[in-house]
């Protein structure tokens, strides 16, 4: 067990966890909700410093940021555990640890080796994701400290539930960050056990701060599928600024939710073309089979940057800008 940042002590031996909006208040010998943080004795502990369950490189495309250095590789890591509970969580395996004192699966891997093993794999970045990279906040602040200083960038794939003071923590380290945002009040608190507000707090701040954002909005039909939710999200992406890439992704039946039916195309094609009436410039519709995914100039229209699935087929912004009218990309190029 390693210590744990954020917490404080309170009453009756209990601490209060300051890592993630839930702020757990966790009883002696307890966990809190995300079931690997542990109160020892008035202490808090993480359970999964440097216990990875899954260390490769991805293309960054996958995670999707597709603003931020198109075409290079991501060397991509996790452990265990979540904060939330997702009934359409598609690594649920991973990212949900049973209540009470279970083993936490993982093997340690000291910070340093995931640096020396993302620049030996060829990546230029190093992405927390596939669970949620709060949750091993300790362990991603080591090792991205030390990424930046070998010259890699860091970006979290994440649902967005972090503190403030934990976002404030990392952020001389994070160079971008994709965040899920899943629906309205009613969808977090239904179907992620959470809430709304912290992560649309979370979006707002990082991108004040000139964190890179991109936010992905998987569509469950039924779930949120609806034209208020889906103009609720785009409005407020586009109130903090028309220039946040958004990801509308389709759903496919999965670990609780194996009864909701697969996103139709044209779903998906309705999300975008709210978000583009909303004003977003940079709308992608994800994951639909044998489309094509272009990056157009928000000015001038010419393509940009062309993909197949999470492959870059060619990338024509010069220095940031577009070569036909010379306007900037919004992004990291
Ligand atoms: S990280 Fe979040 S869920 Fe886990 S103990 Fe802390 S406040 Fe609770
Ligand atoms: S936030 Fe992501 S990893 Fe966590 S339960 Fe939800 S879908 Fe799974």
């Amino acid at each position: 067990m390693t210590d744990a940042m954020f917490f404080e002590k309170i009453d009756g031996g209990d601490v209060r966890c300051g890592l993630c909006c839930h702020f757990c208040r966790i009883r002696p010998e307890k966990r809190g909700i995300c079931g690997v943080r542990e109160n020892d004795g008035g202490a808090l502990k993480t359970l999964v410093y440097g216990k990875l369950i899954a260390m490769h490189a991805d293309p960054i495309e996958k995670k999707p940021l597709y603003h931020f250095m198109p075409g290079h590789l991501s060397y991509s890591i996790a452990t265990a555990g979540c904060n939330f509970r997702c009934l359409h969580c598609q690594n649920a395996e991973i990212s949900q640890i049973p209540a009470g004192k279970g083993l936490i699966p993982g093997e340690f891997v000291e910070p340093e080796r995931v640096v020396a093993e993302a620049l030996a794999a060829g990546c230029i970045s190093i992405a927390y994701t596939y669970t949620e990279p709060t949750i091993f906040f300790e362990y991603a602040l080591d090792v991205s400290r030390i990424a930046a200083d070998k010259g890699l960038k860091n970006v979290f794939v994440s649902n967005g539930y972090l503190s403030e003071e934990a976002a404030r923590t990392i952020e001389p380290y994070l160079d971008a960050i994709n965040v899920d945002l899943k629906g309205d009040d009613g969808f977090y608190r239904k179907v992620c056990g959470a809430r709304l507000e912290p992560v649309k707090r979370t979006i707002e701040l990082l991108w004040r701060l000139g964190i890179w954002v991109e936010v992905t909005t998987l569509i469950i039909p039924g779930y949120n599928d609806s034209d208020a939710t889906l103009r609720d999200i785009a409005e407020f992406l586009s109130g903090i600024s028309p220039d946040i890439p958004w990801h509308v992704s389709a759903f496919y039946p999965t670990y609780k939710l194996k009864d909701a039916p697969p996103t139709p195309a044209k779903t998906i094609r309705r999300a975008a073309e709210i978000g583009r009436r909303a004003g977003l410039h940079f709308v992608y519709d994800g994951n639909v089979p044998g489309e094509e995914e272009k990056t157009t100039c928000s000015a001038c229209g010419e393509a940009l940057v062309e993909r197949f699935g999470f492959r870059v087929a060619r990338n024509g912004v010069v220095d940031g800008r577009c070569p036909a009218c010379g306007e900037g990309v919004p992004g990291v190029w």
